[in-house]
């Protein structure tokens, strides 16, 4: 028997299986799924079966053994095996990566095997005796392995982690009925008897002992004659269990149609872009799904960004589904994880609501899967593996067969495409759940306000608002974009920012040498000392940060109480959420922040918002800024109004022309998305191409520029109609004393795709040069 593994060791050497030999010790007991040590060149790593077959094309004699087993059930599905294949492929990442992507970290390090025996029926005397200690651990080449597994299977033989209760997971003994029926004297027994069946649930052996004022020695003879069971029962530290009440509400008549529409494809590969305005009610549709595919005994996936899953969206979880709820995000602890990880590996728990990791959610039987905001970045991992929430989940519905729901008021370019084109099924919620239309947002042109001599951060208009909005003792938001700030120059009088003339995108501002880069092509400028459109000399845009508006409020309206809410301010954990709370508690009058605050939250009494800078994120040296840029502005206003006040949204730009700023004023998505797509096929921007970037680096400045341009002659030839730029050196170039060439390219079609994953293959035996290739 021979076993393909994926050896632990992430390099450019090594991203493919190896074959093993399966001793003969092991040959009933492993299967695809378990970790093993293998001895890999001097070393013994840790490895994933990803195969088992009869054969290799290897020369068998010289095929090493696989050394021990790490696990005795399996805990990577076949699943995420087909899963990892495919990130391989679509992410030219590491198989090992993709692997280690799907298990919580607790995982990765070494634990022991600890075996309890719970059921001895037909157990050999044998193993019985293993068991004197009440618990077995499993030594490296055990020659009972074969039996203790099978036990395992049968549910005889538990495994206890160690790793687990050295983080402090607890385990409590539960009491079980099994036969009322006493075959033996005993008003005590009688009684516990009586008791258990009046009670009708299991209950802690030691709640029963001290309710009934027995000794443990009634149990144990209970136990001894079959009329009950004792077993262990594990209290995860899952977060806890809320008290907040469900209110269930009416759907309205969009709401209604959108559930239906999806509810009648549940057990369908479909994919549902839910567009919805904000505070359309979308959230309020998914619990009602959620509930169907548990009724119909599979598992649901919620996926919710980082910065949303607050206490607030857990809890309404858990207050409607109970322990049915895992909850996975990064502030959790490693133990944690793993504790939520057990819950669903287990199957105690059935819906896991988390952000983009909660995707690798080990459900067998999934029957739905919800990306609520679809648009978020962070659904994107900028980490190797770089994967996509969307298309990891588009992966895993088609698996099981079962919807995916993508959520947004601001869709993805990408998916309202598809979406029109057929691919994903398209509802809308075009109005507000609260019946209040949408208020259209008032732009303020800064270059007017220079112009009649005010230099200061905020707009008369925007001012006057704010003190109107504090005398009525109602609250505004104040919203400040921070992204990309400082990466390009502005002109304040004319609004015009410095691009590449090959490549239409803004020149990034490289501080060193006080030069403009582009970050395409490599084309690079001094700073001008005046605008080349207007000559003035306010070139230098220099934007203003948080504290600087929190002075500048305090100065124009005494006595105005301002929460600020950055990354300075919320880098302790859970400190948002404490934020937020004061806020809605209207501890302040004005919270001022940068994009954290953008998120889908909910203050009913906030009656202004106002946008510092719009224009900041346009100027992204990226080709989607518009997209981000209407995203940002759209999330924003839809903070203002949502409950019984009237919403007021103004927006300061220095671009109060530029369509995404237009049509994001007037909430009107296919307006823009119409504009947009216009632009992106000119440029053939994605959706109409796929954009890849290529970094090429070598100690030898030499040998990274000729292969860089070799793969440049190759993609060229492989595909004539795509558009290739490079090799231009990267401005991180020489970093731990590697050149670094960058390549950057749109594919128009499949064929440089595959073209690609050759390169990448072809590099990973060449020890001198590097290649990684990574969507962008
Ligand atoms: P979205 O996620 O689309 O922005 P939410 O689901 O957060 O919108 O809903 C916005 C507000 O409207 C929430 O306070 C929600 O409780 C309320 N709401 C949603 N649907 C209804 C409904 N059918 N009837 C009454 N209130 C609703
Ligand atoms: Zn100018
Ligand atoms: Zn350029």
């Amino acid at each position: 028997m021979i076993a393909e593994i994926v050896v632990d060791i992430a390099n450019n050497q090594v991203n493919r299986v190896f074959d093993y030999k399966v001793p003969k010790s092991y040959e009933n007991i492993v299967d695809c799924g378990y970790r093993v040590k293998v001895p890999f060149g001097k070393r013994r790593l840790l490895g994933f079966i990803v195969n088992i077959k009869d054969n290799s094309d290897y020369d068998l004699s010289k095929l090493k053994e696989i050394d021990e087993i790490l696990d005795l059930k399996p805990i990577i599905t076949k699943e995420f095996i087909e899963l990892s294949k495919y990130m391989v492929e679509s992410y030219y990442t590491f198989y090992i990566t993709a692997l280690k992507t799907m298990i919580p970290t607790a995982l990765k390090v070494k634990y022991l095997k600890r075996l309890h025996l719970i059921n001895k029926d037909d157990v050999s005397e044998d193993i019985i005796k293993l068991f004197k200690n009440d618990y077995y651990v499993v030594k490296k080449n055990d020659n009972i392995i074969n039996d203790l597994s099978k036990l395992i299977s049968n549910n005889k033989i538990e495994i206890i982690d160690d790793f687990v209760d050295n983080l402090g997971s607890k385990k409590i003994k539960m009491v079980s009925l099994i036969n009322s029926e006493l075959d033996y004297k005993s008003p005590k027994a009688k009684m516990v008897v009586d008791y258990l069946e009046e009670i009708g649930e299991d209950i802690a052996q030691s709640s029963l002992i001290e309710d009934l004022n027995i000794t443990q020695s009634v149990l144990m003879t209970l136990k001894s004659h079959g009329n009950i069971s004792i077993y262990d029962y594990e209290i995860y530290r899952a977060p806890e269990i809320s008290k907040v009440f469900d209110k269930k509400v009416i759907l309205n008549e969009y709401q209604e149609k959108a559930y239906l529409s999806i509810n009648s494809s549940l057990n369908k590969n479909d994919v549902f872009l839910l567009h919805g305005v904000c505070g359309s009610g979308k959230t309020e549709i998914y619990p009602k799904l959620i509930e169907d595919v548990i009724n119909n005994g599979k598992e649901a996936i919620m996926l919710v960004p980082e910065i949303t899953l607050t206490p607030q969206v857990t809890q309404r979880f858990k207050a409607r589904f109970g322990e049915m709820v895992a909850v996975l995000h990064s502030r959790l602890s490693q133990g944690e994880k793993y504790d939520e990880w057990r819950r669903i590996i287990n199957g105690h728990a059935k819906i896991v609501v988390g952000a983009r990791s909660a995707l690798f959610a080990p459900f067998k039987n999934l029957g739905l899967i919800v990306i609520d905001e679809e648009h978020e970045k962070s659904y994107i991992q900028d980490t190797n593996p770089k994967y996509d929430a969307i298309n990891v989940a588009e992966f895993r519905a088609k698996y099981n067969n079962c919807p995916l729901i993508l959520g947004s008021a601001t869709p993805r370019i990408q998916s309202y495409k598809k979406a029109l084109m057929g691919e994903y099924k398209l509802l809308e919620l075009p109005i507000r759940a609260n019946n209040k239309p949408q208020q259209t947002s008032m732009i303020i042109d800064m270059r007017e306000e220079l112009k009649n001599g005010n230099k200061k951060v905020f707009s008369k208009v925007l001012l006057d608002s704010l003190k109107n909005t504090y005398q009525k003792g109602e609250q505004s938001i104040l919203f400040l974009n921070k992204r990309g700030f400082s990466t390009f120059v502005m002109c304040r009088s004319c609004g015009n920012v410095i691009k590449c003339p090959n490549c239409d995108v803004s020149l990034t501002y490289h501080k060193s040498d006080s030069s403009l880069i582009c970050h395409y092509c490599g084309h690079k400028e001094p700073i001008p000392s005046k605008c080349p459109q207007c000559n003035s000399l306010y070139i230098r845009y220099v934007g203003n940060g948080t504290e600087k508006i929190v002075d500048a409020l305090k100065v124009e309206i005494p006595g105005i109480r301002v929460l600020r809410i950055d990354y300075d301010t919320t880098k302790a954990k859970n400190s948002y959420d404490m934020m937020f709370d004061a806020f809605r508690r209207h501890e302040a009058d004005v919270m001022v922040g940068t994009q954290i605050i953008a998120k889908g939250l909910d203050f009913p009494d906030v009656s202004l918002v106002g946008v510092i800078n719009a224009d900041i994120g346009l100027k992204m040296p990226m080709y989607d800024s518009a997209e981000i840029t209407y995203d940002l502005l759209e999330q924003v206003s839809g903070r203002a109004g949502r409950a019984e006040t009237d919403g007021n949204v103004i927006i300061q730009t220095y671009n109060p022309e530029h369509y995404s700023i237009k049509y994001a004023a007037n909430h009107d998505y296919k307006g823009f998305y119409n504009e947009e797509i216009r632009t992106r096929k000119i440029a053939y921007n994605p959706p109409f191409s796929e954009r890849v970037e290529i970094i090429v680096s070598s100690i030898s400045q030499q040998a990274a520029h000729v292969e860089a341009v070799k793969i440049v002659n190759t993609l060229k030839i492989k595909s004539n109609d795509s558009i290739i730029l490079g090799p231009i050196p990267d401005f991180r170039s020489k970093i731990n004393g590697m050149y670094r060439f960058q390549i950057t390219a749109r594919f128009i079609n499949n064929d440089a795709l595959n073209a690609l994953l050759f390169i990448n293959e072809q590099y990973q035996n060449n020890k001198d040069v590097l290649v990684s290739i990574v969507r962008t």
